[in-house]
């Protein structure tokens, strides 16, 4: 496929008017939208409206008068959609991590019975780093890796929708059948799904991810947590910060949980980086997801046949179980990166040998995978990435 042809499907894109929603620097292809969402360009003036007319203005009136105190609900009614959850049904707060450990937590509490927990080792770290703390804190409990294949005695499996590795992606709806009939609680991560695909985990029992990564909420941006409702009687936030009290303002010696979702608020909300969250939001409500789902699949297809056999390919070569994610391993593949990033294309490396290139079809064009592809064979063909300049690693990769 040439470049003119790459053109004129970007023509064609039903999509093509949100890439003028966002700001992105002249020369950069910016493939990093899986790590670090681009900056929409409403949220500069939606941020400094909380800085100056809310916190400048109504100083600490903000809380009742700007909706800061309600914001970790209302946020989370107006990201529900894209999750295919409901009103009512998702808090927005805190970190993936932090959401992770109230899920699990709350899923053994309703298990009492059951000791052990299951999660995927080769998942994003942090998330069996939480199980691990949690496991350690409780004593007793077996942390099982799900490639074992066996959860008929678990009380909890917890797994990502899309491996943040190879973007290789689960069957929710299956997945979640199978662990629920063997008397198991569902919890998914959808960090590297939300944002690139419809998702839907309203069958399971919890569900988490962060907003920074295709939802573009900015660095920091906080991130969420589903409960479905059938739990919202009687599961437990151990985590009982004030603002999950039925009455935070009486201000009682005894944590008496709220309500509702409302439980799973920890305490005081990020409203500065709610307010970018909210810019974000602003742009996905008027997203047709299942046009984001068909033009990821078309860019990361269009990518891995312009590369061809140049580089291993660790992603499915299968459209449907992929995320809207490319890797490929590379033995050299931190200066291969860093060779790249230097020539306008930004992609990520994780060790030990991986290149990692995220497609957020919002922003990111046909022609951007074209110019993507045809930089990536240069660096390969010359090996470009042998300049001694490209091999000393910086803190964040
Ligand atoms: C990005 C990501 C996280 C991030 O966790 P934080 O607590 O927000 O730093 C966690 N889990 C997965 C699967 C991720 O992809």
């Amino acid at each position: 496929m040439d470049r003119d042809r790459c053109l004129a499907l970007d023509a064609d894109d039903p999509l093509r008017e949100f890439r003028a929603e966002f700001v992105l620097p002249e020369g950069v292809v910016y493939l990093v939208g899986n790590s670090l969402g681009a900056l929409p360009r409403h949220t500069a003036e939606r941020v400094r409206r909380t800085v100056e007319d809310e916190w400048g203005e109504q100083l600490v009136g903000g809380w009742n008068h700007a909706g800061w105190y309600e914001q970790p609900l209302t946020a989370g009614d107006r990201l529900a959609p894209l999750i295919g959850a409901g009103p009512g049904q998702v808090v927005v707060g805190n970190t993936t991590s932090i959401a992770v450990y109230q899920a699990v937590a709350a899923a053994l509490r309703l298990r009492p019975e059951r000791r052990v927990i299951v999660s995927d080792l080769r998942n994003f770290p942090t998330d069996h780093y939480m199980v691990q703390g949690l496991a350690r804190l409780l004593g007793g409990y077996e942390v099982r890796d799900f490639a074992e294949g066996r959860f008929d005695d678990a009380a909890v499996v917890l797994l990502s929708e899309v491996d943040y590795r190879t973007a290789a992606r689960h069957d929710v709806p299956s997945v979640t059948a199978a662990v629920q009939a063997a008397g198991a609680l569902m919890v998914w991560d959808v960090c590297h799904s939300v944002g690139a695909m419809e998702v839907d985990v309203s069958g399971a029992d919890f569900a988490v991810g962060c907003t920074y990564k295709y939802l573009c909420g900015g660095p920091g941006a906080p991130a969420f947590l589903y409960v479905n409702p059938r739990h919202h009687a009687t599961a437990e936030n151990v985590l009982s910060g004030w603002h999950g009290h039925a009455e935070p303002f009486a201000f009682e010696a005894g944590y008496r949980p709220a309500e509702g979702i409302r439980r799973f608020v920890v305490s005081t909300p990020h409203v500065l980086s709610l307010a970018g969250l909210e810019a974000a939001l602003d742009v996905w409500e008027r997203v047709p997801m299942d046009l984001v789902r068909a033009k990821s699949m078309a860019l990361t297809s269009l990518f891995i046949d312009l590369v061809g056999d140049a580089l291993e390919l660790a992603s499915p070569r299968d459209a449907a179980a992929r995320g809207s994610q490319v890797s490929y391993r590379h033995p050299d593949g931190y200066p291969v990166m860093r060779a790249l990033i230097d020539r306008g294309v930004h992609g990520d490396f994780r060790a030990p040998d991986l290149l990692r290139f995220g497609f957020a079809p919002l922003y990111i064009g046909y022609a951007d995978v074209h110019d993507a592809a045809a930089t990536l064979l240069e660096v390969l063909d010359k090996e470009l990435w042998r300049d001694k300049k490209y091999a000393q690693r910086l803190a964040v990769t």
